[in-house]
C-alpha cells in the first residue's frame, strides 16, 4: 500500500508519520516551493485530548516536549485604556503547552525519509478514474494516479469536490497579522503589555490579540468585524494600511495599537471562514479529507490539533486494515464526523465569545471559571 497525501501542513505530515512509524510509505504534495518558501507563524498550544495524542502516536512526543516554549500559558486581558483586568501567569496546571508552529512542522518533516515530501507540486485537479482510483494533476505539468488519496491541503483543497460539494464561507471577519521584533529592547511599552504569554484586549466586534514568541517577538492578530469589501479597499503591500487597521482603534492605549503601528512586517490579511458544521459525506472509494479541508471553522485554538489528530488517527486506522484500505477509511470517517461535528460547534461558539456584545467579560469569564 502506498498513501498519496496532498499537502504538508501539520495535519498531512502526521499522517505521512504515523505512517511511516508503521512501515507503510506515503508522498507528500505540496504546492509550495520549499520547507522554508513561506514564515509558518504563530505559536500553537497543544491539547493533552488531541495534538499531545497525536505526537505521542507519532512517537515525537520527546521531540515536541524540547520545542515547548516555557512561561507562554500565561494570559493577560487589558481595557482599550491599557488598565489590566486579568492578569494569570503560568502555573504549569493548564496541560496546554505552547510552541513555534515552524518547529512542530520541522520535527515533523525531520521525521520522514528523505523524499518523502515532494515541494512545488501545486494541485490543479483530481479526477476519478474508477476502482477507487484517481488521477491528481499538478501545476507543472505533472501526474500521478494513486489508489488511497487523502486531502490535507486546507481550507481551499482541491480534493475536497470529489466527496462534497461543499465550499468555505466568509465568517464576517478578517484577522490582520503583525509582528514587531526584539520587543524588549525596541518596543518596551508593547512588550510589557504583552507580558510573557498571550495578551488579549477585546472589545465588542474587535480586538487586538498579540503573543510573545520565542526571541523577544510579538505576533500579533488584530481582529476586525467587517465585510470583505471593506478590507478590499486596504493596500495590504503598504505599510500605510498598518496607520489605516489602528484607526479602528482610536482612543485605545499606545502601547495596544503600537501592536499595529509599530510592525516590523507589512500586515497580512487573514480573512476567516468556515465550512458547514456538521460538514460530512459519503464514503468515496479511494480518497477521504483531514483538518481543514474537512472541517474548517473560525479559529478558537483547536484547528491545528484537530489537523494532527485527525492525521493520526487515519495513519492508526490505515495501519490496522492491511490490504483493506475501503474499511480504514470507513472506520476514520465513522470517528471523524462526529468529534468534527462537536469541535466545530465549541470552536466556533468559543470565536464568537471573544467579540460577543459582553466583550471582554465573557472571555474572563471563561479563563477564571
Ligand atoms: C489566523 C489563524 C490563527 C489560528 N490559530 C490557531 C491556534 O492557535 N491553534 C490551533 O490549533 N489552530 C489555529 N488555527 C487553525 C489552524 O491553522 C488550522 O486548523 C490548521 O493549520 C489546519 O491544518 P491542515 O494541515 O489541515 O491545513 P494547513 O495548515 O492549511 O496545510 C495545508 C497545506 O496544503 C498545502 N496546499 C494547499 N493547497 C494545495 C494544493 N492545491 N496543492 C498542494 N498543496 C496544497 C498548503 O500549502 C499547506 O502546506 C488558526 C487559523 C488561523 C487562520
Amino acid at each position: 500500500m502506498h498513501v498519496t497525501i496532498i499537502g504538508a501542513g501539520l495535519g498531512g505530515l502526521t499522517l505521512a508519520r504515523v505512517l511511516h512509524v508503521h512501515g507503510i510509505p506515503a508522498t507528500v504534495y505540496e504546492a509550495e516551493a520549499s520547507a522554508g518558501a513561506r514564515a509558518q507563524g504563530g505559536m500553537l498550544d497543544i491539547h493533552e485530548h488531541d495534538g499531545q495524542q497525536a505526537l505521542r502516536a507519532a512517537n515525537l512526543f520527546d521531540e515536541f516536549r524540547g520545542i515547548i516554549l516555557e512561561g507562554r500559558e500565561a494570559t493577560r486581558v487589558l481595557a482599550p485604556d491599557g488598565a489590566v483586568l486579568l492578569d494569570q501567569p503560568e502555573d504549569g496546571t493548564a496541560g496546554r503547552p505552547e510552541v513555534q508552529r515552524g518547529e512542530l512542522r520541522r520535527i515533523l518533516l525531520d521525521s520522514l525519509p528523505e523524499g518523502t515530501v515532494r515541494w512545488g507540486h501545486k494541485v490543479t485537479g483530481v479526477r476519478a478514474l474508477g476502482d477507487g482510483r484517481h488521477e491528481v494533476a499538478f501545476a507543472n505539468g505533472g501526474t500521478v494516479v494513486t489508489s488511497l488519496l487523502v486531502g490535507a491541503d486546507g481550507a481551499w483543497s482541491r480534493v475536497r469536490p470529489l466527496v462534497s460539494g461543499a465550499v468555505p464561507r466568509y465568517v464576517g471577519r478578517s484577522f490582520v497579522e503583525t509582528y514587531l521584533f526584539d520587543a524588549d529592547s525596541r518596543h518596551p511599552a508593547a512588550a510589557r503589555a504583552v507580558g510573557g504569554g498571550a495578551l488579549m484586549a477585546l472589545v465588542p466586534g474587535k480586538g487586538i490579540m498579540a503573543h510573545r514568541e520565542s526571541g523577544g517577538t510579538l505576533h500579533t492578530y488584530v481582529a476586525l468585524t467587517k465585510p470583505l469589501e471593506w478590507f478590499a479597499e486596504i493596500d495590504f503591500s503598504d505599510s500605510a494600511a498598518l496607520a489605516r487597521v489602528a484607526r479602528e482603534f482610536d482612543g485605545w492605549a499606545p502601547e495596544l495599537t503600537a501592536l499595529i503601528t509599530d510592525s516590523d512586517t507589512a500586515p497580512v490579511l487573514r480573512p476567516l471562514n468556515t465550512l458547514p458544521i456538521g460538514h460530512k459525506w459519503d464514503r468515496v472509494p479511494g480518497v477521504t479529507l483531514l483538518g481543514d479541508a474537512a472541517h474548517l471553522f473560525a479559529p478558537s485554538g483547536d484547528g491545528a490539533n484537530l489537523a494532527m489528530f485527525d492525521g493520526a488517527e487515519l495513519g492508526k486506522a490505515i495501519a490496522a486494515h492491511p490490504g483493506d484500505p475501503e474499511a480504514a477509511l470507513a472506520e476514520y470517517e465513522q470517528a471523524l464526523f462526529p468529534r468534527s461535528t462537536a469541535a466545530a460547534v465549541e470552536g466556533s461558539h468559543t470565536h464568537e465569545m471573544l467579540f460577543d456584545e459582553n466583550a471582554p467579560h465573557s472571555v474572563i469569564s471563561f479563563l477564571t471559571a
